[in-house]
């Protein structure tokens, strides 16, 4: 299967009562990782480039990788999107340079302003085929280039929805119901505690999204910032030099529920960042005398590759709809 735009993926997203991972991709072992995952549960997937990462891995290599999976995994379908676009000339150099989904993030804008910039990205996109996700409301939190301070993040308004898709034309919408971006997605005294001393964070807004559904029949919604930051692996981190306290997510009990609504993207970052960086620390304690970096990134890697596993199975629901 060559490589797809969503447009599909969402329709049968939708309408199965699940939700099509988003991953951020930044190197090899990341994209083999997810893939492998996927393409073992026959599940569709998108791997989906930051700025950041772009500026990091160069834009062909990241492309080339992705293409490599889609030759690995031929019988899932994979999508490659622009994650958080803040301009029209990023939105077309990978309009151009081979990706099928692009977001215009313009969230920070004004009503007008965002309408405006989203529009014209959508007239270039839809020309060459590559479809558009666009953005009301902000989250808190960091992500890459992406920094909203506390107190500055506002839920999306309901009443502007159906304005803005018929305005814009752009094919989903991120919206903000309190998922936040980065590891630490609530401050401690948004939270309470529980038993073990673990922060409890403050519940979704999903009378927020179904106000938004009701208004927006059959269209695709997008989760931002949803990554669920697995304690075990916080704990890995910390266990092994780390200094992570209080870093917490998003329950994956909520993105299960958000998954069987409207909600056909669930964008997942840190908890990859986490996988990773937890079973390096651990390998490097453990292994104090190797250098080799396939020695540790292989165990990283693997961890990736469960960790997405476990979310196509027990949070997404993706599983065997390739
Ligand atoms: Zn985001």
């Amino acid at each position: 299967m060559a490589l797809v735009t969503t447009t599909e993926m969402f329709k049968k997203a939708y309408d199965g009562g699940y939700a099509v991972g988003a991953f951020n991709v930044n190197n090899m072992e990341i994209v083999q990782g997810i893939t492998e995952a996927a393409g073992e549960l026959k599940s569709p997937v998108i791997l989906q480039v930051s700025k950041g990462a772009r500026a990091y891995a160069n834009h062909t290599y990241l492309v080339k990788l992705v293409e490599a999976a889609i030759i690995e995994n031929p019988e899932i379908p994979i999508a490659l999107h622009l994650d958080h676009g803040d301009t029209f000339e990023l939105c077309k150099s990978c309009i151009d340079g081979g990706f099928t989904s692009v977001m215009i993030d313009a969230s920070s804008k004004s009503f007008e302003d965002n309408i405006a910039l989203t529009k014209q990205v959508v007239e270039y996109a839809h020309a060459h085929g590559v479809v558009v996700e666009a953005e009301l409301g902000t989250l808190e939190g960091v992500e890459d280039e992406v920094v909203v301070e506390a107190g500055k993040a506002s839920y999306t308004r309901p009443e502007e929805v159906e304005e803005f898709v018929t305005r814009t034309g752009c094919d989903s919408l991120a919206i903000a119901i309190g998922t936040s971006h980065g590891a630490y997605k609530f401050r401690p005294e948004q939270c309470t505690r529980n038993a073990d001393g673990i922060l409890v964070p403050p519940p979704l807004r999903f009378d927020v999204l179904e106000e938004v559904s009701k208004r927006l029949p059959g269209f695709p919604i997008v989760l931002h910032g949803s990554s669920s930051v697995p304690q075990e692996f916080v704990k890995m981190v910390n266990t092994y030099g780390g200094n992570m306290p209080d870093a917490i997510g998003i329950p994956e009990k909520e993105l299960r529920h958000a998954a069987e609504l409207s909600v056909c993207k669930i964008n997942i970052d840190s908890d990859i960042r986490l996988a990773m960086t937890g079973n390096i620390r651990k390998y490097f304690a453990e292994h104090p005398e190797h250098f080799d970096p396939r020695q540790y990134l292989k165990p990283a890697r693997q961890a990736v590759k469960d960790m997405v596993a476990h979310k196509i199975v027990n949070v997404l629901g993706s599983a065997g709809k390739a």
